[in-house]
């Protein structure tokens, strides 16, 4: 389906000046840009901020927390340029003492917690600084109010698998409330005859069903686009590209690429074809096993197809694309192992929370509960409850009292409303992340600084588009598609499990929230350089300039399906991750040329008083990494620094 040509649309058009809610954007334009000059702010941030950085959150509980926000942002660039290695002399001692401080309050600091409690004895008492106004890290959702139907959807963290019915984390996830972790979901309902929807963003459920399309532009000598409907049915036919790339195309599309008799796959974590796979690059594999050429990969694949790690398989290793699959196999055999809450991980992370501190949301500790009772933000930070959580609280530094082999504390500041604040701890579990620990443990030794420099993490921008309806899509015969250029990549209509919301049925007149995630890669140059480059023109770029691309590409996409971008968007927000996701290099699971893996100084055993957790730790942006390096690392808090 051809566009017609068209002229560009204007403002008006394109509902730039739509009375949509975006307009209530966080205040950043309220922050001088002479000021953030002072503070020595790079100018892609100054850019941003003196522009509309946040732009609209949304409503509810997470409308002031879509992505990093600019305060933390901000404050991340102090601990990287090292403002506190010498805490101010007003630093406020808050005299408390706890037997654990974490830092970070994603999914792996709310599992240390939980783990700590659980485990070091009664009486004890955790404190968890996490720098976002609200917990969860990556896992946390947008909400829209959409035609007077609740909509949410996930700011990163998305999907679970239904584990394994003895297995750890089936345990993990009883403890804490998810008990029947197969979800129910949104039925077809209505006269359009029925369309297949996956259940999760990423699922992709018409491509094999002839409801997919892909998007071809003016890359490609069309400027005004060219649909291919049903892809890999007409076995890429069509698509304005060269006939070795079609024929490239259309093997991997079709899911007949991977040649099992080419190559072993791995078994286990640290067998011998894993650590082959690790010796190599992604983009390496896929050439020497797949048949795919480098400028294809590099063309049509990157960087959707790098494992779930950010960037694209010329920067990772081959092993990306099997470790979390190791962990539990994908397949249960009735294609119900892929598992996701309307706002994705949010929802564990809120059970977590719930389940640590009972007072702090309304309601059971039920997904459905959690799903629907308000956080009461006064209950998670009380002096009576065993586990505290201090939100808009960044940890500045972390440093044992004295030498960290004999030590008995540590004294772990924090700032808080322009203010800084010790506190002393008996240990120390670091979840926040490579990109900040290794700046704030000041005492952090040489070679765990060596092996965090190994650690690269690149952006990802979360771009949740609440639509209407998506007749558009279900009028030219598609439930999902993926383009070659311009913001994003891909995106597709889903059935959301009936959890915390209202709408049991679906069809093409409900309003849905499209997902479009952007990701940050440049092939060919260095991982660093790249995870350097995306953040810079991510944090550059104002709400407003990547809205008006959002709102022109829907609109050259699906106009002539009768999409019009001022009627039928209720709502963009946009959820920007600075360091998104970890960006395993080559060798950087099992090691390379005789040195060590990185992960593994940093896994290994505590520093003094101070264990390590986060997912980057596993080298695998998946949560249940999150919760096993939680484990381990409070484990070793227990077994090998904990007297008492
Ligand atoms: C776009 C995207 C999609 C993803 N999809 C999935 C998925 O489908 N399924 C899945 O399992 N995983 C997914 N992940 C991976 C995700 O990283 C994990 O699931 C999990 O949420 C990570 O939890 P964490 O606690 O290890 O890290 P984080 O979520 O990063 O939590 C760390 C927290 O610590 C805070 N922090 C850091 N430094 C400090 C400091 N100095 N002081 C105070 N606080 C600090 C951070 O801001 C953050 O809030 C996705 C990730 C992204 C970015």
């Amino acid at each position: 389906m051809p566009n017609s040509k068209r002229p560009q649309p204007g403002e008006d058009t394109l509902g730039m000046n739509a009375s949509i809610t975006r307009r209530d954007f966080l205040g950043s334009t309220l922050l001088a840009s002479g000021a953030l000059l002072l503070e020595g702010v790079a100018p892609a941030e100054l850019l941003a901020a003196d522009d509309e950085f946040s732009g609209y959150g949304g409503v509810g509980e997470y409308s002031r927390s879509n992505g990093n926000t600019l305060e933390v942002l901000q404050a991340g660039h102090k601990l990287r340029d090292r403002a506190y290695d010498r805490l101010p002399a007003d630093t406020i001692d808050t005299g408390e003492t706890y037997d654990c401080v974490i830092v970070g309050g994603g999914i792996s600091g709310l599992a240390a917690a939980l783990f700590f409690l659980r485990l070091a004895g009664p009486g004890k008492a955790v404190l968890i600084l996490e720098n976002h106004p609200i917990f969860g890290g990556e896992a946390k959702q947008n909400e829209f109010q959409v035609d007077g139907q609740r909509l949410i959807a996930h700011q990163g963290s998305a999907i679970y698998l239904v584990p394994y019915p003895h297995s750890f984390i089936a345990r993990f996830y009883d403890s804490i409330g998810l008990h029947a972790p197969k979800l129910p979901y949104q039925k077809w309902a209505g006269p359009d005859s029925e369309m297949v929807l996956g259940r999760t963003p990423y699922d992709s459920a018409g491509l094999g069903r002839g409801q997919y399309g892909f998007w071809f532009g003016p890359k490609f000598g069309h400027t005004d686009g060219l649909w291919l409907l049903d892809p890999v049915g007409k076995q890429m036919q069509g698509a304005p590209v060269a006939e070795t790339t079609r024929k490239e195309l259309q093997h991997w599309f079709s899911g007949k690429a991977a040649d099992q008799s080419k190559f072993e796959f791995p078994k286990y974590e640290g067998d011998p074809a894993s650590r082959l796979l690790d010796s190599m690059s992604l983009e390496q594999h896929y050439i020497k096993h797949f048949g795919v050429s480098q400028d294809t990969i590099r063309e049509f694949l990157s960087p959707v197809e790098g494992g779930g790690s950010g960037l694209g398989p010329d920067a990772l290793s081959a092993y990306c694309d099997y470790a979390a699959d190791l962990l539990h196999p994908f397949d249960d055999g009735a294609g119900e192992a892929v598992q996701m809450f309307p706002g994705g991980n949010t929802t564990i992370a809120r059970l977590m929370v719930k389940t640590l501190i009972p007072q702090s949301i309304d309601g059971p500790v039920s997904v459905d509960g959690v799903s629907r009772g308000s956080v009461k933000f006064d209950a998670l930070d009380s002096p009576e409850a065993p586990a505290r959580i201090r939100l808009s609280s960044t940890t500045v530094s972390v440093r044992h009292d004295g030498d960290p082999a004999k030590a008995e504390t540590l004294s772990v500041a924090y700032t808080r409303d322009g203010k800084v604040f010790r506190v002393k701890a008996r240990s120390a579990v670091m979840a926040g992340g490579s990109w900040t620990t290794k700046h704030i443990v000041l005492d952090l030794p040489q070679e765990h600084r060596a092996a965090y420099a190994q650690f690269y993490r690149s952006p990802c921008m979360m771009a949740n588009v609440a639509v209407r309806n998506w007749r558009f899509l279900y009028k030219m015969g598609i439930s999902g598609c993926r383009w070659f250029e311009g913001v994003g990549n891909y995106m597709d209509v889903c059935r959301q499990a009936i959890v915390g919301v209202n709408a049991p049925e679906i069809n093409p007149d409900s309003p849905v929230v499209l997902a479009v995630k952007v990701l940050y890669s440049y092939p060919g140059i260095s991982t660093e350089e790249q995870g350097h480059r995306g953040r810079a023109e991510m944090l550059a770029t104002s709400f407003r300039d990547y809205e008006r691309p959002i709102r022109e590409q829907f609109t050259t996409m699906f106009g002539a399906a009768g999409f019009d971008a001022k009627r039928d968007i209720a709502g963009i927000v946009l959820n920007r991750w600075g360091h998104a996701y970890l960006n395993p290099q080559p060798g950087f699971f099992f090691g390379i040329n005789g040195n060590p893996a990185p992960r593994e100084t940093l896994r290994s055993a505590p520093f003094g008083r101070i264990a390590f957790a986060n997912t980057d730790l596993a080298g695998t942006m998946d949560h249940r990494y999150s919760i096993l390096e939680a484990q381990r690392a409070v484990n070793q808090l227990l077994d090998q620094v904990l007297r008492s």
